[in-house]
């Protein structure tokens, strides 16, 4: 998909006045994402970042909110609404515009990742699942091979998987047992992964693997390139999950795959780093399909709280249950000034894996509060799928566990504190 492709899908879409500014779009939402142009802090969305969020906004609307549903029940690969979210230029947002993407920003990336999340984020989940698997591609491929798979995203609405966890570690990423070994100019993978999502339907995956075991874990591992047609590769069935039950989860076993060694990823030893340096990019955009599921679930809570009466009124008018709903919406904007904050660290071209744990563990443990309270305002009906907060309850869980579960994202915290010891955090 060329740049010019996604600015007419935007032209197109947008509103007439925001159409007028399109030519500023791209150049500001670059100047933005800068690493050495200190942008001022402003809480305020720019023009541009609003035309992007409208348009998704839109999308959502029309295109996610109405089959959310239908997705959870059958589960299905939500193609159809991903390839129209591509044509758009709502995925793959973050490919460098050298390759064929937008580059835009992170935080222009967590301003549609919200608006794609209040729609569903088992939708979102499928969609923002490119951008963790590319994450590594973008901050450590050569530029042939960024040409040839990234490119390759903007080229045709495809899927890519970030294959790291597996049956025995997750939060232990150091005990993955996937090897792979030299042999000539290739190297032989064997292991398996779990968890994967987008598995079942990538055309690609990056995939960790230890090349040195005796290494400590920092050095003991390299990231691979690996196209999924390539013989040696199962995929499992498709998981049965709680929620965000369209996002496709599979198992993947590598048997003997033979990958050339210009598909791996940067220095042999560097994939750790690489692995876990991805999260820096996607936990914003993770946290902000948490504080989205968050803020619908607020605003169906709302709605109900509106209309249904006990004793005789609204039973918004009962503190107990309008409390519940202001501590929804303190959150929801707590969430998201960390989110958003974030964000724009890493596109001011700093360090920003402290913010970015913050954000996921803050707006992961919100939207399961929320989603909690929101069927205790709906009350009996809550609990049954007619009505939406039900799935957004299953959907909301998964925020405290991938990506790193709510417990990592303390121990990244405490870690990054006790390194910058007493006034840590003064502005
Ligand atoms: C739907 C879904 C999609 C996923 N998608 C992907 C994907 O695309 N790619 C990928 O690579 N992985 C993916 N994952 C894997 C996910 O990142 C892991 O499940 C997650 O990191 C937790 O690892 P685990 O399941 O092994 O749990 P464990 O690591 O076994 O953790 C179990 C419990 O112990 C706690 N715990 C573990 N270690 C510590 C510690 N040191 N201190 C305190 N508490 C601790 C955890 O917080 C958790 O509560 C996905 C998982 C799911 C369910």
């Amino acid at each position: 998909m060329a740049l010019s492709l996604a600015t007419r899908s935007l032209a197109r879409s947008l509103p007439r006045a925001a159409q007028r500014h399109l030519p500023m779009v791209q150049q500001r939402l670059r100047s933005t994402a800068a690493a050495d142009d200190e942008a001022l802090y402003s809480l305020a969305f720019s023009e541009e970042q609003n035309a992007l969020k409208e348009l998704a906004r839109k999308f959502t609307a029309e295109e996610v909110t109405p089959v959310a549903a239908e997705y959870d029940r059958s589960m299905a690969f939500p193609r159809e609404i991903f390839n129209k979210a591509w044509e758009l230029g709502l995925v793959n947002t973050h490919i460098p515009e050298e390759f064929g993407g937008l580059g835009l920003g992170c935080l222009e990336g967590v301003i549609i990742g919200e608006e794609l999340a209040y729609g569903c984020t088992g939708i979102m989940t499928a969609m923002e699942a490119n951008g963790l698997a590319e994450a590594p591609v973008i901050i450590a491929a050569s530029t042939e091979q960024k040409k040839k798979y990234l490119g390759r995203m903007c080229e045709e609405p495809l899927q890519a998987a970030y294959c790291v966890t597996e049956p025995g570690a997750g939060s232990d990423v150091g005990g993955a047992k996937t090897t792979a070994v030299k042999k000539g100019d290739a190297w032989v993978l064997n292991g398996q992964k779990m968890w994967i999502t987008n598995g079942g339907v990538a055309n690609w995956y990056f995939v960790l693997a230890k090349t040195d075991p005796s290494a400590s874990t920092g050095s003991a591992f390299t990231g691979f390139i690996v196209d999924a047609d390539t013989p040696g590769i199962t995929v499992g069935r498709k998981e049965v999950n709680m929620g965000q039950r369209c996002s496709d989860t599979r198992g993947i076993t590598f048997e003997e795959v033979v990958v050339p060694d210009a598909n791996r990823l940067g220095d042999v030893g560097m994939g750790f780093r690489i692995a876990m340096g991805a999260f820096d990019h996607t936990r914003p955009p993770v946290a902000s399909g948490a504080v989205g599921l968050a803020r619908r679930a607020m605003d169906e809570a709302i709605g109900y709280a509106l209309e249904r009466k006990t004793m005789g009124v609204p039973i918004a008018h009962h503190q107990a249950v309008s409390f519940m709903i202001a501590d929804m919406a303190i959150g929801i904007e707590a969430a998201r000034g960390l989110v958003h904050k974030s964000a724009w660290e890493i596109d001011q071209g700093r360090r920003n894996t402290m913010f970015a744990s913050m954000a996921k563990a803050f707006a992961g443990d919100h939207a399961n509060k929320v989603v909690a309270d929101a069927v205790q305002v709906f009350g009996g009906n809550g609990f049954n799928t007619e009505y939406p907060v039900e799935k957004l309850m299953r959907d909301a869980k998964i925020y405290q566990i991938y990506e790193g579960t709510s417990q990592i994202q303390r121990l990244i915290v405490s870690r990054e504190i006790f390194k910058l010891g007493r006034g840590a955090l003064a502005p």
